[in-house]
C-alpha cells in the first residue's frame, strides 16, 4: 500500500482527507502533534506524535515510512488570533513547513500537496476570487500561508518537488457517515458556535459585524463540505502521481452566503431558533470571500456535491449530537 504522510491528520481537515486517502487505496500516516488535534480522529492509518518545528521527528517519520507524497495540514489557522500574536503564526506556520521541506529533500520525497487558504487573498471588494487573482493577504494568517506557498514553489523549481497547493474557501460540516466531524478547543468558526447557541451550550452567537459593504451587512464566506475537500486532496494526489505537473486550486464552491443565511439555513435544518447578539467586527476580517473554483473542476474533475448548506449545517448538527472525541 503506497503511503502519504498526512501532517495535522488528527485535525479537521486532515482527519477527512486520511479517511478520503484510505478510501482510495492509500495508507495515510498522520504525523500531529496533537495540540489542536484528537488520537481518536486518526482511525485509517497510524499515528505518529511528533512536532513540525523537531525536524528530527519529520526525519524519523520520513525515513520509516518512506511516503510517496506528504500532504501539509498542519499549521495555525485562526485570524483573531494570528491578529493578536503575529510572531507566533509567522514561527510556527513557516518555520514548521520549512523544515518540512527541508526534510522531504533529504528524504527523496518528491510531492507535496499544501493546505493554503482564501485569506492570502486579503479584501478584495467582493470580486469572484481566482487562482490569478492577486494575493494580498490583511491578517498574519494569510501572510505566513503565502509565505508557504511562495516556499513550496521554490523549492519545487530548486528541488524538483512537484506540488499541489490547494487553496480553501470555507470548510464545514463533518464525514456524512458521523465517524468524525469538527471539534477544536477552543472553537472559534461560525457553523460549530452556532449550533452551541442553539443546544444551549453557549447563550448566544455573536455576529461579528452588521455594517460591511454586503447586501445584508454580515460578511460573506463561500463554505465547502469537508469531505468535498477531501476528495480533491485525493485528486491531486492522483495528479501527480500520474505525473501532471504542478498546480494552485481554489476549493469554493462559486456561492457566497452572510451570516445571517447561515443563521436562516440552520433555522430550516433544525428547526431551532439561533440566538443571536450582534458584536462588533472582528480584526483581520474581509467583508466577502467567494472563490470561482472552476479550474479544479475542470482540470481535477472536481465535484463538491456535498457542499449545500443544507447538507453542511445538517452533518455539522449530526456530528454535534455526538459524544466527540475525548483524545
Ligand atoms: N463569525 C461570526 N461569529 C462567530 C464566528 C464567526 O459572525 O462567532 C463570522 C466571521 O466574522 C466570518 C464568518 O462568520 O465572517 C466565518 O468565520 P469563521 O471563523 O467560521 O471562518 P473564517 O472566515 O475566519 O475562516
Amino acid at each position: 500500500m503506497e503511503k502519504v504522510l498526512v501532517t495535522g491528520g488528527a485535525g479537521y481537515i486532515g482527519a477527512h482527507a486520511c479517511k478520503a486517502l484510505a478510501g482510495a487505496g492509500f495508507l495515510p500516516v498522520a504525523f500531529d502533534n496533537l495540540s489542536t488535534g484528537w488520537s481518536g480522529a486518526v482511525q485509517w492509518g497510524p499515528l505518529v506524535k511528533g512536532d513540525l518545528m523537531d525536524r528530527a521527528s519529520i526525519d524519523a517519520a520520513l525515513h520509516e515510512h518512506r511516503p510517496v507524497a506528504v500532504m501539509h495540514f498542519a499549521a495555525l489557522s485562526l485570524v483573531g488570533e494570528a491578529t493578536r500574536d503575529p510572531a507566533r503564526y509567522w514561527r510556527v506556520n513557516v518555520g514548521g513547513a520549512l523544515n518540512l521541506l527541508e526534510a522531504c529533500v533529504a528524504a527523496g520525497v518528491g510531492r507535496f500537496v499544501l493546505s493554503s487558504t482564501c485569506a492570502t487573498y486579503g479584501d478584495q471588494d467582493g470580486v469572484l476570487l481566482t487562482e490569478d487573482t492577486p494575493q494580498r493577504p490583511i491578517n498574519a494568517y494569510g501572510g505566513s500561508k503565502l509565505a508557504i506557498e511562495r516556499m513550496v514553489a521554490d523549492f519545487g523549481a530548486a528541488f524538483g518537488i512537484a506540488h499541489v497547493i490547494f487553496r480553501y474557501f470555507n470548510v464545514a460540516g463533518a464525514d456524512p457517515d458521523g465517524e468524525i466531524g469538527e471539534q477544536h478547543l477552543p472553537e472559534t468558526h461560525l457553523i460549530p458556535l452556532m449550533l452551541d447557541a442553539v443546544v444551549g451550550k453557549r447563550p448566544a452567537l455573536t455576529v461579528f459585524g452588521t455594517d460591511y459593504p454586503t447586501p445584508d451587512g454580515t460578511c460573506v464566506r463561500d463554505y465547502v463540505h469537508v469531505t468535498d475537500l477531501a476528495k480533491a486532496h485525493v485528486l491531486g494526489l492522483k495528479r501527480l502521481l500520474d505525473g501532471k505537473g504542478n498546480g494552485v486550486f481554489c476549493l469554493g464552491t462559486g456561492r457566497g452566503f452572510s451570516v445571517r443565511e447561515v443563521i436562516e439555513a440552520s433555522r430550516m435544518v433544525t428547526n431551532r431558533e439561533v440566538p443571536v447578539v450582534i458584536g462588533d467586527r472582528r480584526a483581520g476580517d474581509a467583508a466577502a470571500l467567494v472563490s470561482s473554483s472552476t479550474r479544479a473542476m475542470t482540470d481535477l474533475g472536481w465535484d463538491p456535491q456535498h457542499s449545500t448548506l443544507r447538507q453542511m449545517i445538517g452533518d455539522a448538527w449530526a456530528w454535534a449530537q455526538k459524544p466527540g472525541f475525548d483524545g
